[in-house]
């Protein structure tokens, strides 16, 4: 036995119990109330949780936007991550327009291959529908990446009409994956964002304004629609407001396979940060925007009620200076997109569990355990049980921390937290079974990180 975990709580997205782990190639070998056999090394979680790592299913790295670059790649941003307590990334390889999905798929796993410090895979995003790309979409599932995110917004760049969202939803049907949906109406924000430019309203608040949460209502209703006509089941990125949450209750009322997801930034901030002083509204500009506060409530319930499965980060960090400077003089030349990596399972902890809002168990859901089973990682994943890959979190309940870009790991120059405080925080993190951070001292290596080849959709 590599090593043991002794004294701890084990939680998961099912139970609570006390018992020690035995690590074994990676691995969990044993659970047991004592275990005896020798190992080479024995982790103390007197006081902590021994809890599956965080599954990040939504996160930008490297990633090109608007003639800039996301400022985390796979080892920054991964051991940004670490620090947190999450242990995988779903990344999304993003097609370019003429791009074959291989070809595109291929050009991701270079940019994590050598630094990504643990385990990731891909969702790829088809922007050119050809009837090439179309018959590819299988080849993709049997790659390992079973899950195609789609936009109904950004017109003229990553957006696609519905006839082409309806025929990869069919394929998807066919090949198992999940389609996963950017909702918001293109057309109409393509309209109001062009009023509000020529009108001189350049300022980072409207950004928001041009954005309304009707748009997003409106597309989410009409991607439910659609999927329903394909068969498909669908998984909504990024849900931040009522007009959408009511959509994808109402399906699931139905019976539909409607899945969705919100971020924190989503339950803890809102459009009151666009009139920030000066240009610093810019460090919120992401899509779809941050709402009125008054949606808090009704995503927390969301969470609760299982009318949201997920919440994931949508991690997406350009820095103010430079940056986000690129859009000093326009909102729309301001790149989209804010860091979050870092910090998930400690805002969520402490705002859900701590505040009451939701159970620790609940928790393991939202940021593992429902991750790994929608897309293809579970038991592998998410999971503490004999067999599953050792990345495991002792995560002590107590240990307080204060969020800012002073002290961060995120390679940005600001968060969106800044000055936020609360407890609970990784006391140990292992990614298969090595110790990659321990008391807030990184010890992991860039490059052991390992690529997810992901099982089809209920399958
Ligand atoms: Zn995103």
């Amino acid at each position: 036995m590599d090593l043991k975990i002794v004294g701890g709580t084990v939680v998961t997205d099912r139970e609570t119990y006390p018992a020690e782990i035995g690590v074994a190639g990676g691995r969990i070998v044993q659970i047991a109330q004592k275990i005896d056999a020798e190992a080479g090394q024995t982790l103390d979680a007197a006081g902590c949780y021994v809890m599956p790592g965080g599954i990040d299913m939504h996160t930008h790295l490297d990633m090109p936007f608007g003639g800039t670059v996301s400022v985390d790649d796979f080892e920054t941003g991964t051991r940004a991550a670490a620090f947190g307590g999450t242990t995988s990334v779903i990344d999304f390889a993003i097609q370019g327009k003429g791009q074959s999905l291989t070809d595109t798929v291929n050009t991701w796993k270079k940019k994590a291959e050598g630094k990504a410090v643990f385990d990731y895979g891909f969702h790829v995003a088809v922007t050119d529908l050809t009837e090439a790309v179309l018959a590819e979409l299988p080849a993709m599932v049997a790659a390992g990446v079973p899950s195609f995110k789609c936009f109904l917004a950004y017109k003229g760049a990553l957006m696609i009409d519905d006839g082409a969202f309806f025929r990869i939803l069919g394929k998807a049907k066919e090949c198992g994956a999940l389609v996963m949906l950017h909702a918001e109406n293109g057309e109409i924000l393509d309209v109001l964002i062009k009023n509000a430019l020529a009108k001189g309203q350049t300022e980072p608040k409207y950004h928001a304004l041009t954005r309304p949460p009707e748009a997003e209502g409106e597309a989410t209703s009409r991607g439910i629609a659609i999927a329903h006509m394909a068969g498909a089941p669908l998984y909504i990125v990024h849900l931040t407001c009522r007009e959408a949450l009511a959509e994808v209750k109402r399906a699931r009322d139905l019976g539909w396979p409607v899945y969705a997801e919100t971020c924190p930034q989503y339950l803890l901030k809102s459009f009151d940060n666009y009139l920030e002083p000066g240009f610093e509204g810019a460090k919120y500009v992401m899509s779809p925007p941050l709402r009125d506060k008054s949606n808090w409530a009704d995503l927390w319930t969301g969470l609760v009620m299982d009318d949201l499965q997920v919440v994931s980060t949508d991690h997406c960090p350009f820095n103010f200076k430079g940056q986000k400077e690129m859009g000093l003089k326009s909102f729309a030349q301001i790149p989209n997109g804010a860091p979050g990596i870092e910090h998930r399972l400690m805002l969520l902890y402490q705002f859900g569990v701590r505040q009451g809002r939701i159970s620790m168990n609940r928790f393991m859901d939202l940021v593992s355990a429902a991750p790994a089973r929608l897309f293809g990682l579970s038991p592998r994943k998410g999971a503490v049980a004999v067999g599953s890959d050792a990345d495991l979190v002792l995560w002590d309940p107590e240990a307080a921390w204060e969020i800012s870009a002073q002290t961060h790991h995120q390679n940005v120059d600001y968060t969106p937290y800044e000055g936020v405080s609360g407890k609970g925080k990784p006391r140990v993190v292992l990614s298969a079974g090595r110790v990659i951070v321990q008391e807030d001292r990184f010890t992991g290596q860039p490059g052991t990180g390992r690529f997810l080849e992901r099982r089809p959709f209920g399958r």
